[in-house]
């Protein structure tokens, strides 16, 4: 095993009861790697670890639902847990956001922001991660993540004019927005994808496992499964808050 992934939070949009906004803890290479920072998964974070022991962030995108835990895990760094030098690495737009949120010039010192962009690769601990620009309103990045030998795709928020394709082959586990169910591709149009199209892509893309993340509250946990393990080809996971996966 040289990556274990845990969601801390894995609602669409907006957090639903007793979710959070998308959150996901990567640890592998002898570092502890939070990917997205949405609402409540800080909260969430601290039941699998302490907020000092965390390496780096890592943001696809600056919806508000993928990073507005970024100012509040800040605080704690700064105000109590008396830290400096986080490593986030985020697109140009979410630092832009984050430095209007923190009412400060600059995120430093607590915070050492990168900016990243399509086709970067970055090198955390023993992880390798490499980003490509999804098919989504504002420039937002799936990733991959390699250590050991095992590779875990991202795909972030994207529609269909992307495929996990782009971040090569060999995928063990693949994470995939399916923000709608199957017969609401007309609401997914353009920004995210639904049930259907994230297990057909995933498919024809030929990864390994398939967990479905992102899904609206409001959508049922049953039918998302069974659409996706459909489109699949086979049986996929659902993604749940505090649910590990080992790769
Ligand atoms: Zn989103
Ligand atoms: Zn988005």
């Amino acid at each position: 095993m040289s990556l274990e992934l845990t969601v801390l939070g894995c609602s669409g949009t907006y957090a639903g009861a007793g979710n959070a906004c998308s959150g996901y803890l990567l640890q592998g290479g002898g570092v502890n790697v939070l990917i997205e920072a949405g609402s409540g998964s800080v909260a969430n974070l601290q039941q699998h670890m302490d907020l000092a022991a965390l390496d780096a962030v890592v943001l696809s995108h600056a919806h508000p639902d993928h990073w507005l835990d970024l100012p509040v895990l800040r605080n704690a760094w700064k105000y109590v847990l008396d830290l400096e030098g986080l490593p986030v690495y985020g697109t140009a737009g979410t630092l832009s956001l984050a430095v209007l949120f923190t009412s400060s010039n600059d995120l430093a010192p607590t915070i050492a922001w990168s900016t990243i962009t399509e086709g970067d690769e970055i090198a955390i601990g023993g992880l390798s991660f490499r980003f490509s620009r999804t098919d989504h309103p504002i420039e937002t990045l799936g990733m991959r993540i390699d250590s050991g030998g095992t590779s875990l795709g991202y795909s972030a928020d994207t529609a269909c004019g992307w495929s996990f394709r782009e971040l090569g082959d060999g995928i063990d586990l693949a994470l995939c927005e399916a923000t709608f169910a199957a017969d609401e591709e007309e609401r997914a149009h353009g920004v995210h994808l639904t049930t259907a199209q994230a297990g057909a892509m995933a498919r024809a893309a030929g990864v390994d496992r398939l967990v479905l993340t992102h899904m609206i509250p409001t959508g049922r946990p049953e039918l998302y499964r069974e659409q996706g393990s459909e489109a699949f080809g086979a049986q996929v996971s659902l993604a749940r808050p505090h649910e590990r996966y080992e790769l």
